[in-house]
């Protein structure tokens, strides 16, 4: 046979997709990999049904079906306050997956250097393998996760294509404040770098922080590859709808790795979500309600039973600290977890540059039962993983 390709080499599978299936195999509380386990809301599944019966079962228009794209365009400047070209400064993708993936592909040749925080969500080490980019990592340094400007700065020294940033950030839950945006789109600048934004978090984040996003700071708007989904926003993961939003040049480029990756995204599934991207300010609102409550719900119940954690400002993950269970490999603390408390949690290591093996991530976008089932298992932690 043939060797297979050398850029695949380096890969493994993913962590956080392998925890699920370890979670399935022992019948654990799944809360390693991010998604609801909860209902999308009911107008878009009525959109939905009545979707199956029109005109919606073929190609939509490669980089976006229209309606979908100008419903996107007037939400976007509803909560970023810019105004965007539907036409001209949009493509919609298979998720924000793709949307990351082919945004490194319109700016990045191969050899040219990627900024990446860490942690960081574990798909970036792939695009940047898959695009043949190589990472530069700057720490996010535990407990508050904020980064050191000079150590960002000699990042940015060796003139790297792009930074990563993913704010709210998962795993670590950290919102980006203000003047830590300014400080980066201001090296961007400097040094003449691409700035590729994950903010698929951008509707769930806790009081007192706010998202910005960093395309609205000034004079970097031409500079920001933003990429989003509705995945969260909506509760709807399995659709697979995500989007581009860049500078007319940038998303000319990406209209053609796109059409040549994935045609576009599932048109049905366009046409019904189009009625989420119409939804007012209550419906936000009330997103960012449930999820606060539910954080404090996880959180008080890992303080009962005195499991040391983060505690997020933005996305729905925690980090809790497993050092004091003395295992040296984290992913076998989670296969265990798994088995013996009935608990999914992916290995913190995953999402660490630096050899980190003290944390496991668990995610709370659950039902309150699902969460305090979790909670219940996780009153034996100590009894049933100490070594
Ligand atoms: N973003 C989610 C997570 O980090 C889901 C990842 C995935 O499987 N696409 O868990």
């Amino acid at each position: 046979m043939p060797s297979l390709s050398k850029r695949t080499a380096g890969f493994t599978d993913s962590v956080i997709r392998r925890m699920t299936r370890i979670s399935n195999k022992f019948g654990a509380v799944n809360l390693s990999q991010g998604f609801p386990d909860f209902d999308p809301p009911s107008e878009i599944l009525r959109r939905l049904e009545q979707v199956a019966h029109e005109d919606f079962h073929q190609y939509s228009i490669t980089w976006g079906a229209q309606n979908f794209r100008e419903a996107l365009a007037r939400k976007y400047e509803h909560f970023s306050g810019q105004k965007i070209d539907p036409n001209g400064e949009i493509v919609v993708t298979c998720g924000s997956t793709e949307a990351m993936m082919a945004a490194m592909m319109s700016v990045t040749d191969p050899g040219d250097k990627v900024i990446v925080f860490s942690p960081f969500y574990e798909n970036y080490g792939a695009d940047t393998i898959l695009s043949g980019a190589e990472p530069i990592y700057v720490p996010l340094i535990p407990p508050d996760f904020r980064f050191d400007a000079d150590v960002l700065e000699a990042a940015f020294r060796q003139h790297p294509k792009a930074l990563i940033l993913c704010n709210p950030s998962n795993p670590c839950g950290k919102v980006f404040t203000y003047d830590e945006l300014k400080t980066i789109a201001d090296l961007a600048v400097k040094y003449d770098t691409f700035i590729i934004t994950d903010e698929v978090y951008e509707h769930i984040v806790y009081e007192p922080h706010k998202h910005t996003y960093i395309s609205t700071l000034p004079g970097i708007r031409d500079r920001v590859i933003q990429c989003s989904s509705l995945s969260k926003t909506y509760s709807i993961t399995g659709w697979r709808l995500g989007y581009i939003i860049a500078s007319p040049e940038v998303i000319d480029t990406a209209k053609k790795v796109h059409d040549f990756l994935t045609v576009g995204a599932a048109a049905p599934l366009q046409e019904a979500a189009v009625t989420g991207l119409g939804f007012g300010d209550e419906y936000y609102k009330g997103l960012r309600a449930e999820y606060t409550e539910k954080r404090d719900l996880f959180l008080d119940g890992l303080d009962r039973i005195g499991i040391p954690h983060t505690v997020p400002e933005g996305a729905y993950y925690i980090l809790l600290d497993i050092s004091e269970y003395g295992y040296e490999d984290d992913l076998d603390f989670c296969e265990k977890l798994a088995e013996r408390v009935g608990v999914g949690a992916v290995p913190g290591s995953s999402f660490f540059k630096e050899p980190e093996n003290r944390y496991i991530r668990l995610h709370f976008a659950k039902k309150n039962e699902t969460l305090n089932e979790a909670l219940n298992r996780l009153e034996n932690i100590k009894k049933l993983m100490s070594k």
